[in-house]
């Protein structure tokens, strides 16, 4: 009989205990002497314990976990989304005092040229650019914070590895023709499956202690959910973790591709969950929105052909910056704004985002970027200089 794939899961301890016990319940064995990258979600410039970066200290416990075993080195990496310096990313996320502790280096995996991988069968991508860095080490675990995704349902391991990817590889993805002729789901998943059949982390340890719920992964709320997921089954450890989330893998369509191309299940009773009983620790998380006008009354957005990183960042300046644009209100009463390259008709004043509207520049405001981020969008606005002591986001 074939053993199933073991999922340790372990909660209500903050987020270093419950990365400890939930490792604890592992045999790590395999992992003695090895060079070991960590990648966690630190694609953001935001604190720790506000929804957006895995937290620092359930990194802590991974260190603290590998360093008794006995592994050769410990490296942490990550490429932030477009836009971001990566250290100023780390710093606000605590990782650079945490990893300044246990004397681990910390790397910006777009500091070097990417190497050029083929896909073999791909969906839609038939070669992708990930960073070199990623392929100096033995063990890659992935270290995702818990987030649902406005585009892709949730953000978890695997697809926390499209932070591997080189630059603005990882906006290309958001900016892919549609397929729908050829596979039903969105075209940014179909891209995810191609990545993953070139790169899958080796170990996934979930942070759950405070994760993003709605308009994520950007624009939702932090929510507290207090647990820790831990495989060496990549699949294994999303499956259980939308469980967690009170979410169904099966409806998450990267997930399902994923473990349709890789014959991984993607039911949680085929995989052996290690716990005394893991349904104490779900959490039900609020699913995002599948309307953006809902949303926000007095604001009238257009969106037409636009990409998914345009439609983050219009989420995000929306939800941070919507209720003060009501005095940039139109003769309409309403704000207007609009992203995408299909927009060709919009009332003067209209206020429009990215590279892809600046054919409409002569009706309003333009704000260049693919995408730009949300702050940028209000300063422009506003006419106001960017301020330095201001993260952007
Ligand atoms: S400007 Fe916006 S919609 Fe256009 S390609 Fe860039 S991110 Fe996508």
């Amino acid at each position: 009989m074939i053993s199933k794939p073991i999922v340790s899961v372990a909660g209500k301890n903050g987020p270093f205990l419950n990365v400890i016990e939930a490792l604890s319940q592992l045999d790590l064995s395999s992992l003695k002497d090895k060079r070991i990258l960590i990648k966690p979600n630190v694609g953001r410039i935001a604190p720790p314990e506000s929804g957006y970066n895995t937290h620092p200290e359930a990194v802590a416990a991974i260190i603290e976990t590998l360093n008794k075993l006995g592994v050769e080195t410990i490296a942490i990496g990550e490429s932030p989304i477009v836009g971001v310096d990566v250290f100023k990313a780390f710093k606000r996320a605590g990782f650079t005092e945490m990893a300044a502790r246990y004397d681990i280096e910390l790397i910006d995996f777009n500091s070097k040229p990417p190497i050029v991988k083929n896909i073999p069968h791909p969906r839609i991508i038939t070669e992708t650019k990930i960073c070199q860095q990623v392929y100096d080490y033995d063990v890659l675990i992935s270290v995702p914070v818990t987030k649902t995704h406005m585009h892709t349902g949730v953000t978890l391991g695997i697809k926390n590895f499209k932070g591997c990817l080189y630059r603005h590889e990882k906006v290309r993805y958001h900016q892919l023709e549609y397929h729908k002729k050829v596979y039903p789901e969105k075209t940014l998943d179909s891209a995810i499956s191609d990545l993953a059949s070139v790169l899958m982390p080796h170990m996934t340890v979930v942070d759950g202690y405070i994760g993003m719920e709605g308009l994520g992964p950007s624009g939702g709320e932090p929510v507290k959910s207090d647990f820790a997921v831990a495989s060496f089954d990549a699949m294994g450890a999303d499956v259980l973790t939308c469980k967690l989330m009170g979410l169904n893998a099966e409806e998450v369509p990267h997930l399902k591709i994923i473990s349709e191309r890789k014959k991984m299940s993607i039911k949680v009773e085929d995989y052996n969950v290690v716990t005394n009983s893991y349904e104490k620790y779900i959490y039900q998380y609020k699913k995002p929105p599948t309307k953006i006008s809902v949303q926000f009354p007095g604001i009238e957005v257009q969106d037409i052909d636009s990409c998914s990183s345009c439609q983050s960042s219009l989420m995000l300046f929306l939800k941070r910056f919507g209720e003060d644009m009501s005095q940039y209100a139109l003769c309409d009463g309403k704000f207007h704004i609009a992203i995408g390259k299909g927009i060709e008709k919009a009332m003067d004043g209209t206020v429009f985002v990215g590279n892809c509207t600046r054919h409409m520049k002569e009706k309003g405001i333009h704000i260049k970027g693919c995408p730009p981020v949300a702050t940028r969008i209000y300063e422009a606005i506003v006419h106001r200089e960017p301020d330095k002591n201001e993260d952007p986001i």
